[in-house]
């Protein structure tokens, strides 16, 4: 068996799609999730492209261990200067450099001819390796390159010391058919192909990046790219735990095996959809919240019998537990404890102490605590520390279906503020409130609630996004089982990452 790399971009090609400015802590704490999920690269920003990616990847770099870290440059010195200035801490640095040589992109985007493009490739590539030892190159567009243009400049960049090529399928146009032949014809022209390790890199437009990758990895290549939960440009990267989990349940079919704690693949999952404010898809393959449920009668009657029937993969194998206990105000700090160490939560005294509480008073609200009421508490546990300001009390009238007046309170690190404002319906009067007591200067650009667990007294899951006055996205969560409530935490925690970013800046 050949071991499979497991390169994860979500922070670089992810996350430069959303739009959304993730902090520096949110962008350490998905670091850490993937290095618990075991995959070997992180590619953690494009250094050169923003004072706060640059800030953001160093970090990333002096903090996370364990991993290799890895940045993204254009082939260009200046780049490569600034890439290496943000990775250099890292235990494991890699710079990944390149360009675009297919003809579209030589024409319409560099303007230069074949000639030029491979010896900027090959320049850049010796540039880099005056930093690193490990120097991935990218052809950009590589499946729309001339094969015989794609063989020259691999050859090239091989020659300059690349450890690492991609062959990217920037655009999701590829066949899994056809990639896997452009890979299987790589191996077999590019002369020294054999020194370096070759990565499949697709995308999702026409709903193939997974089976692309699978193609591609099948005909030689020994990494794989792509993003958790496959989010990414347009319609995404490829889904890296669908290719594991492949890999996984099919093993005879590839040849390679990755070294992955599959148990971690659904935390890494919710963590990331938590963070970036883009939900996963019920049906979606092996993390959605549906992927394992049964329900048709005959379905169901078959996994009872046996459980192969209709069920490929065993849901605790990505770690979404079995045994549902469901924990009511009459349970003791031992089966809390318990409980949250079964979902691989690290509970110490104090984590206890204050978790503890917060279970009892959500206990008193709702009868029974299932476990997404706990990832919710925990998970609010994490969100709480960065936020500044915290919802003391609020109130709300209604008068007909859209007049509406609230009253927030609001405890602010020099003491409790409050104010009222008219909104139409409860949830806009709160936010106006809100406005009024944190004079932020935002635009509301989504808003969205739904609810975790089961039941009429289920906890609300807000989730609110919201654009600055220079255009950038924040998004802020909140939990609570009043809707309202949800909704006014998820706005404060917004704003508190647009003051903190603010004061960051000045
Ligand atoms: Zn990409």
């Amino acid at each position: 068996m050949r071991k499979l790399y497991v390169f994860d971009t979500t922070l670089r090609d992810g996350e430069q799609s959303l739009g959304i400015t993730l902090n520096i802590q949110e962008k350490l704490e998905i670091s850490q999730q993937l290095v618990k999920l075991g995959v070997d690269i992180i590619e953690a920003g494009f250094p050169a492209s923003s004072p706060g990616d640059f800030d953001a990847v160093r970090q990333i770099a002096r903090e996370i261990k364990g991993v290799t870290i890895c940045g993204l440059t254009r082939a260009v010195p200046k780049d490569i200067d600034t890439c290496y200035e943000a990775i250099r801490e890292a235990e494991q640095p890699r710079i990944h450099t390149g360009l675009a040589l297919s003809p579209i992109h030589r024409q319409h985007k560099l303007g230069v001819s074949v000639e030029q493009g491979i010896q900027m490739a090959v320049e850049a590539v010796k540039y880099a390796k005056k930093y690193v030892s490990d120097v991935e190159f990218y052809s950009e567009d590589a499946f729309r390159t001339e094969p015989e243009v794609l063989a020259r400049v691999l050859e090239g960049v091989i020659e300059a010391g690349a450890t690492v090529v991609n062959i990217p399928d920037t655009v999701g146009y590829a066949t899994p058919w056809e990639y896997g032949e452009l890979i299987e014809w790589i191996m077999k022209n590019v002369r020294n192909i054999d020194r370096v390790i070759v990565s499949v890199h697709c995308h999702n437009d026409l709903g193939m990046a997974t089976a692309n990758s699978l193609a591609g990895i099948k005909a030689g290549a020994a990494q794989v790219e792509g993003t958790i939960n496959g989010i990414g440009e347009r319609a995404g990267n490829t889904a890296l735990e669908e290719v594991i989990m492949a890999i996984y349940t099919r093993p005879a079919r590839f040849g390679v095996t990755p070294t992955i704690n599959y148990r971690e693949i659904a935390r890494t999952s919710r963590l990331v959809a938590k963070i970036t404010g883009v939900p996963v898809p019920a049906h979606k393959a092996i993390v959605g919240d549906n992927a394992f449920s049964h329900a048709s009668g005959i379905h169901q009657d078959g996994v009872l019998k046996e459980r192969t029937t209709y069920e490929i993969i065993h849901p605790e194998t990505v770690g979404i537990p079995q045994n549902r206990i469901i924990l009511t105000a009459r349970s003791g700090r031992h089966a809390l404890r318990h409980r949250l160490e079964e979902l691989g939560f690290a509970v110490d005294n104090e984590v206890l102490n204050k978790v503890y509480e917060k279970f009892l008073r959500l206990a008193d609200q709702k009868q029974e605590i299932f476990d997404e009421d706990l990832y919710a508490l925990m998970g609010e546990k994490n969100g709480a520390n960065r936020t500044q300001v915290a919802l003391k009390s609020f109130s709300v009238s209604t008068a007909g279906p859209s007049r509406a007046m609230a009253t927030v309170e609001l405890e602010t690190g020099e003491g409790a503020v409050s104010d009222a404002a008219c909104g139409n319906g409860p949830v806009d009067a709160v936010f106006k409130a809100i406005d009024r007591l944190l004079e932020c200067a935002v635009t509301l650009e989504d808003y969205s609630l739904k609810s975790v667990s089961k039941g009429k007294d289920a906890m609300g899951d807000a989730t609110v996004k919201v654009r600055t006055e220079d255009g950038r996205l924040f998004v802020g969560r909140g939990l609570s089982t009043d809707v309202i409530e949800a909704s006014a935490k998820a706005y404060l925690n917004a704003l508190a990452k647009v003051k903190s970013q603010l004061a960051a800046v000045r």
